[in-house]
């Protein structure tokens, strides 16, 4: 293997081409199995760059163009990162979770109920059904959650006692640190935070593990009270598109939720989740401009609420399957004044308790989040 420096120079800018554009593999069966379909990160796969684990799409239609490729992993997992044939890194996979090997009682996979994303967060979909995908006149575009459940690699609603037996042994075998509980939008008022609740008691009570759960906005605010009493410690209600008109193309059924019942939900879901414990996703790369995710980021900062802003990543299946994912020069021209201001409000993606914004796995955000560029933006 030729040697090369394992902790890159310009590590987010590297980050931000992978995730741009993909990365292929000399051998596929490297570190975690990818996923394919389902909600969150698809068609990924965890990467470990310097002291970052990443999620770069390996299964899109770029990716099998992208001008990276990994070399067969040596015995004790690195590969060498290539760039048009030329090292540029050292990389390394996770190596697949334990709790992967076992089942229910019932004989359902744990895989099947929670999964790996990153190095250390268990993720969960806990309704993988969702009111805004039954049609087409209504689904996000970009969304996948139904492919997993119609090809049988996860099960429709994880029982509460089925995801606290999960999160226990995926914090006893493999030193999970945190727990990400979203869902798909149930046909009831509380949009999801219910079923979230209930899950977030059972996983609490069986093991002592923070929990980010995400939904979209609630019709009571209350709800965000009996979420935290339940043990969530943090909250997600992901805008995902920032400019009205876009979300109406391309998320018409969400965008029934306007962008003011969001502000409102976020300013009513901050004194109880405390400053920085709640936080958004916003893809880039759908059409939003700069000026529109910095402008929504500021006023989101200014609530106490953090922009988790993620380049778009196209799944395969989804009516989005060919938009491109947005060129790294854009990431950078968002992630590093967006880095400067949150350092600037005293925002860190290190003291978020648990979920995206910690993880930070599918964005460079984290690698911005830095003194100096504070100090060279003001
Ligand atoms: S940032 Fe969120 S969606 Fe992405 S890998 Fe981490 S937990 Fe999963």
């Amino acid at each position: 293997m030729t040697p090369v420096c394992s902790t890159p120079p310009g590590l987010e800018q590297l980050i931000n081409e992978l995730q741009s554009s993909g990365l292929r593999l000399v051998d596929p069966k490297a570190g975690i199995a990818s996923r394919r379909g389902g909600a969150g990160p698809s068609d990924h796969k965890a990467v470990t760059i310097g002291d970052r684990t990443v999620m770069i799409p390996v299964h899109t239609a770029q990716a099998f163009e992208s001008p990276f490729m990994a070399e067969r992993p040596d015995a004790s997992g690195q590969s060498v990162l290539l760039r048009d044939g030329v090292p540029v890194a050292t990389i390394a996979f996770p190596a697949g979770p334990r709790f992967y090997q076992l089942q229910t009682a019932e004989g359902v996979p744990y895989s099947k109920i929670a999964v790996m994303h990153g190095s250390d967060v268990l993720a969960t979909t806990v309704l993988q059904t969702c009111i805004r995908y039954q049609s087409r006149t209504k689904t996000c575009q970009f969304c996948a959650i139904g492919q997993s459940l119609a090809a049988g690699r996860t099960i429709a609603h994880k029982q509460p006692a089925q995801l606290a037996e999960v999160a226990e042994a995926a914090v006893r075998l493999d030193g999970v640190r945190h727990m990400v509980m979203t869902t798909g939008t149930p046909a009831t008022s509380d949009r999801g935070a219910a079923v979230l609740a209930e899950s977030a008691f059972a996983v609490k009570a069986a093991v002592n593990l923070p929990i980010q759960a995400q939904c979209e906005p609630p019709d009571d605010d209350d709800w965000f009270a009996r979420m935290k009493a339940s043990g969530v410690d943090s909250l997600g209600m992901h805008l995902e598109i920032v400019t009205p008109e876009l979300r109406q193309r391309l998320m018409p059924g969400k965008a029934g939720v306007p962008v003011e019942r969001y502000m409102q939900a976020f300013a009513a879901a901050v004194p109880v989740f405390g400053r920085g414990q709640v936080s958004t996703y916003i893809l880039a790369g759908l059409g939003d401009s700069k000026e529109a995710i910095l402008g929504m980021a500021e006023l989101l900062i200014s609530l106490g609420v953090y922009p988790f802003v993620v380049p778009f990543v196209p799944i395969s299946g989804t009516p989005l399957e060919s938009h491109p994912t947005p060129d790294p020069s854009f990431m950078h021209a968002i992630l590093e004044p967006l880095g400067a201001m949150l350092w600037s409000a005293g925002l860190r993606s290190l003291d978020v308790k648990a979920g995206c914004a910690k993880c930070g796995a599918c964005s460079a955000l984290a690698s911005y989040e830095k003194p100096d560029r504070a100090v060279g933006a003001f």
